[in-house]
């Protein structure tokens, strides 16, 4: 079967919450949202929570609960998913892109004040592999200029900084339940937050902008009212109670997760072909990758000889500036952030999941070692 860069858990506890919605009255929009939106808030110590169908849709309802509107700009960093910027880029903002710092693989926040125009709407740091951004810094230059920040932490549940867990010092924080991530609900995402403004703005955009609140009227109880475009993205009472009876094992994932990581930490010490990520001071990362770095004219080498040997590693990510759709409607081309394109050209993400076997874990460092050494 091979070993994957990733993969989810999940147990018998799982399918019996999913098969209890199955034969209860709600398939969707049932008790199960509301309930997993409040653990999720009461997990980061969040006020606020709204759930969404993927993490994609959670960032463009942040978006547009920030007021991003066409000619605004956001910024985010190249090594990330395109999901990132793209979520502005549905309200017509202009993506823009500060370099990562190469120590952290996440955004340089030295930086962000050149790319910083009256047009600025949002920041989006992305906490890479699970790596929690200084977020403190950013809201420092955020208030200066009146910007909002979304922090893109689909990698990054359950990491903290100095004691308090990433989901609140944010203006809005949006974490992935792709099955990828450390809890799965098929597709998800979530956005939290402690704005009351913004929680309102995010339920009634995932409903296709239909309220029956602040209505301009009220002639009966049939009546409701549709006062901006919004979408459907709503979750499911399914993926729900899947996501309530995953959270539960969120502390044990990571704990699996750090573990691993400790040892490819000690694995790879002594090998001077591969470089393996930092670690979080004051705080907890919490590896959603293990992103190490080989020699750039042997990294296609070492990724095919890995698959060849069934362990399907990947990379992360293809610089979203180079993608075509970015050259194409904004000009960017190959060489304009040099350590983002760095990284990617010597980047392999190797297994790491809480359902790694000690065994499996061994084949993979026996086999990077040979390989590299
Ligand atoms: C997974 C992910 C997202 C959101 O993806 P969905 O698949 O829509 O849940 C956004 N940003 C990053 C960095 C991600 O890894």
């Amino acid at each position: 079967m091979g070993i994957p860069y990733g993969r989810q858990w999940i147990d018998e506890e799982d399918i019996k919450e999913v098969e209890k919605v199955l034969k209860g009255d709600w398939l969707t929009q049932g008790p199960n949202v509301e309930q997993f939106e409040k653990e999720i808030a009461q997990y980061v110590g969040a006020k606020y929570a709204v759930a969404f169908n993927s993490g994609t849709s959670a960032l463009h309802g942040a978006m547009y609960a920030a007021g991003v509107t066409k000619g605004d700009e956001i910024i985010s960093s190249p090594i990330t998913f395109v999901a990132s910027t793209n979520s502005g880029i549905y309200l017509g903002a202009i993506p823009k892109f500060v370099d990562i710092d190469e120590r952290t693989y996440c955004i340089d926040i030295d930086k962000i004040e050149e790319q910083i125009t009256e047009k600025t709407k949002v920041i989006v740091p992305v906490d890479y592999a699970g790596y929690p951004v200084d977020i403190e810094k950013i809201n420092h230059i955020a208030k200066k200029h009146n910007i909002v920040i979304i922090e893109d932490a689909a990698h990054a549940l359950g990491a903290e900084r100095n004691g308090e867990k990433v989901g609140t010092q944010a203006d809005m924080t949006m974490f992935s339940f792709h099955p990828v991530k450390h809890i799965t609900t098929g597709e998800g995402g979530i956005i939290t937050t402690n704005n009351k403004e913004y929680y309102e703005k995010m339920k009634v955009f995932r409903t296709h902008g239909i309220t029956k609140e602040n209505m301009s009227q009220n002639p009966g109880p049939w009546y409701y009212e549709m006062q901006d475009l919004g979408y459907n993205y709503r979750i499911t009472d399914l993926q729900c109670a899947l996501g309530s009876s995953q959270l539960k094992k969120i502390e044990q994932f990571i704990k699996r997760r750090l573990e691993i990581a400790e040892k490819y930490d000690k694995a790879f010490k002594d090998n001077s072909n591969i470089q393996t990520p930092p670690k979080k001071e004051n705080g907890r990362h919490v590896y959603h990758l293990y992103p190490i770095q080989v020699p750039k004219e042997r990294r296609k080498e070492i990724f095919e000889k890995l698959r060849e040997k069934e362990i399907y590693v990947q990379v992360h990510y293809i610089p979203v500036h180079t993608q075509p759709y970015y050259k194409k409607n904004y000009g960017y081309k190959y060489g304009d952030y040099p350590k983002s394109e760095h990284f990617y050209e010597r980047e392999i993400s190797i297994p790491m999941y809480p359902k790694m076997t000690e065994e499996e874990q061994e084949y993979v460092i026996k086999t990077i070692n040979d390989l590299t050494k």
